[in-house]
């Protein structure tokens, strides 16, 4: 079959590999319908992430139909099509029997040490071997660990175009909103206009926000005005002199601040990575720039949530403001898919949500080497993709 591999730091390839077979009871293969690649991929492109071994495939968001199903799967059969959770959990454990199926015990990598240094979540697909190693849907077929509880069935009105984003993004941005508690009439601020910046914003709204400020640099705003008009844009890349993101915000805030901010950029993800083994030795580490921003932007007892990825500790953290001004800093984690999916399939019925919005092209799985270098330099204004498969 063909797939996507890792190869080295800044090279992927496509490459004919052996088609997975069953290897546990609760295991199903999937055929892939469709895949996507994610801002998170860049990161395993760089080599930032070094867990990766040559040939590993990637991968995390697709939805397939049903190929094969192991002995003990009993909910879902051949020709079934179905979406699959980024995050691979048991369904058994303490974490999924909460359906907070990004820590599921069994499958995450958690040792104490792990845990004192930021832990690790459940198993991931095609994220390296930091979460399991477990390979990736940017393939033909791929196995799905526990298949009865990491695949959930798309009905006829959901095609393979909008169900595909219930792997991750949509779960993760609606999280970020309810987690980070964004109520009627708040002024949300969003760090990062990406896919799951946008979809936050759209759920901010949904859940009654009266308006939504965007913060990014034009070659993402400029999709945002285009796609989203009713959303404020605030580029940070275009302030002029004794101007900060912070006073552009209290200025647009009746000089308080926005009442929620959240943190969908991670500007130092990969710098997070490198800092994780730095910190490792004993080194120091700085905190993010947006995490500070966010907190000395945000009014007085107003809430920040953390869904863009960091890694391990960080320091000069103004923990003064959150004292002084009661600022409540949430780490929204890695989002429990399992909790939301459902809802979420029937926002996508009801016509609540759109997330074709955040898509802008349609490319083939045989091209996706090609796609994922142009997705690195946003040639062609290459946003989200669906892959065709
Ligand atoms: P993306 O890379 O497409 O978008 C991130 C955006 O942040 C970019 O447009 C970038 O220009 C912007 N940005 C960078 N520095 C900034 C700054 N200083 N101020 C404002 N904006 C800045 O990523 P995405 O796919 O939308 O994902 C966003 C983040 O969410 C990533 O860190 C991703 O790893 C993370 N994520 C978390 C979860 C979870 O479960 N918690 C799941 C999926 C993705
Ligand atoms: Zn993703
Ligand atoms: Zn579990």
């Amino acid at each position: 079959m063909k797939a996507l591999a890792w190869m080295g730091k800044n090279k992927v390839e496509m490459i004919e590999t052996l088609k997975p077979r069953i290897l546990e009871p609760r295991d199903v293969i999937l055929k892939i319908t469709g895949s996507t690649v994610c801002g998170s991929d860049l990161h395993l492109l760089h080599g930032t992430v070094v867990e990766l071994e040559k040939g590993d495939i990637l991968g995390h968001e697709f939805c397939g139909i049903v190929d094969e199903v192991g002995d003990q799967v009993t909910n879902l059969k051949k020709g079934q099509r179905v979406v699959a959770s980024f995050q691979i959990a048991c369904g058994d454990c303490y974490y999924c029997k909460q359906k907070l199926s990004s820590q599921c015990e069994k499958t995450n990598s958690n040792t104490l040490e792990n845990a004192m240094y930021g832990g690790r979540t459940a198993g991931m697909f095609g994220y390296s071997h930091f979460t399991g190693g477990f390979a990736g849907g940017q393939a033909e077929y791929t196995r799905v660990p526990y298949g009865d509880v990491n695949l959930l069935p798309l009905p006829d009105d959901v095609p393979d175009e909008t169900g595909l984003y219930l792997s991750d993004v949509l779960a993760t941005s609606w999280h970020a909103v309810v987690d980070t508690g964004v109520k009627k009439g708040d002024v949300v601020a969003i760090w990062g206009a990406g896919p799951i910046g946008q979809m936050a914003a759209e759920f901010s709204l949904l859940n009654g926000a009266s308006r939504v400020i965007m913060i990014d640099s034009n070659w993402r705003l400029d999709y945002v005005k285009e796609r989203y008009p009713h959303i404020d844009t605030l580029d940070y890349s275009a302030l002029g002199k004794g101007n900060s993101v912070t006073s552009k915000l209290k200025e647009m805030c009746n000089n308080r601040g926005p009442d929620v901010s959240i943190e969908c950029a991670a500007g130092e993800y990969a710098k997070g990575w490198a800092h994780y083994f730095e910190m490792m030795l004993g080194l120091e580490t700085d905190t993010s720039e947006i995490v500070n921003e966010m907190i000395a932007s945000t009014r007085n007892f107003g809430r920040c949530g953390i869904t863009g990825v960091y890694v391990g500790f960080t320091n000069h953290f103004n923990i003064g403001s959150l004292m002084e001004r009661g600022i409540r800093l949430i780490g929204n984690g890695q989002a429990p898919v399992h909790l939301y999916w459902e809802s979420l399939l029937k926002m996508i019925q009801e016509d609540k949500i759109h997330p074709l919005k955040m898509v802008s092209h349609r490319v083939k799985l045989e091209e996706l080497d090609k796609v994922y270098y142009k997705f690195e330099k946003k040639e062609d204004g290459m946003q989200k993709v669906f892959v065709e498969t």
